[in-house]
């Protein structure tokens, strides 16, 4: 039996534990995070989930200063996409961190944003 492959639901639902895992291609162990259908590398249905450390840096961000409705309250805020040190990048708030201390190339960590039952991708302080 391999392990089920993970799905977006499984995803978040990590995600909220702590734990952020991206998915590994079996066929050219290309690396995707969050989960997606297929391989857009190689386009192949073969995903292992892989458990990923959760370090990395911030390669580019956007300062939010009008936010959408269900996150006016928390306006301005930083979204930033990080780079994580196994080499995928991927989207998450910035919290805990400074607007003017935002900047590419700072280490960050993953944190979980749980707000009810919603979960996002966070990113803190390293
Ligand atoms: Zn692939």
């Amino acid at each position: 039996m391999t392990e089920p492959v993970l799905t977006l639901h499984g995803f978040f639902q990590r995600a909220r534990a702590g734990q952020l895992t991206g998915v590994r291609c079996g066929k050219c162990g290309g690396l995707a995070i969050p989960p997606k259908e297929f391989c857009p590398d190689c386009h192949a249905r073969a995903w292992q989930p892989v458990p990923l450390g959760g370090d990395g840096t911030i390669v580019s961000f956007t300062v939010i200063r009008v936010a959408p409705r269900a996150h006016a309250a928390d306006a301005p805020y930083a979204v930033a996409v990080v780079k994580l040190k196994e080499g995928v990048s991927l989207l998450g708030r910035i919290v805990d961190i400074p607007l003017d201390k935002v900047a590419v190339g700072l280490p960050v960590r993953f944190r979980p944003l749980v707000k009810g039952d919603q979960t996002s991708v966070g990113f803190g302080p390293a």
